[in-house]
């Protein structure tokens, strides 16, 4: 693994079928490992991605006008894994964050 100074590479990364985000290098390898694919370090699956922080969390931010502790909440997404198609896993997520006792309740 590479640190985050050392790579011209910005990307950040996040899961298609989970929750998981993070730096593109902290991404694995993509479970069908038929390609050089990164993947959730967690559970393999495939990742999306945009161009740098800045971009996502300018992407939070707009989100936080809204859904208010969503910054919070995706800062304490950071390397977790839910895993779960249609949005499952972002949802599982988001309930054992709200289910820390004196938690804001964050609502999606
Ligand atoms: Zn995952």
């Amino acid at each position: 693994m590479v640190n985050r100074s050392e790579t011209s590479d910005t990307r950040i990364v996040y899961g298609f079928f989970c929750s998981w985000w993070g730096g593109i290098e902290e991404a694995g390898q993509h479970h069908s490992k038929t390609s050089n694919l990164p993947g959730c370090p967690v559970c393999g699956n495939g990742l999306m991605q945009v161009d740098d922080a800045k971009t996502w969390w300018d992407g939070v931010d707009e989100k936080e006008k809204t859904i208010p502790g969503y910054k919070d909440f995706i800062s304490w997404l950071k390397g977790k894994c839910y895993y779960g198609a249609d949005g499952a896993g972002f949802r599982a997520a988001l309930a054992v964050y709200n289910a820390k006792p004196g938690r804001k309740q964050v609502v999606v």
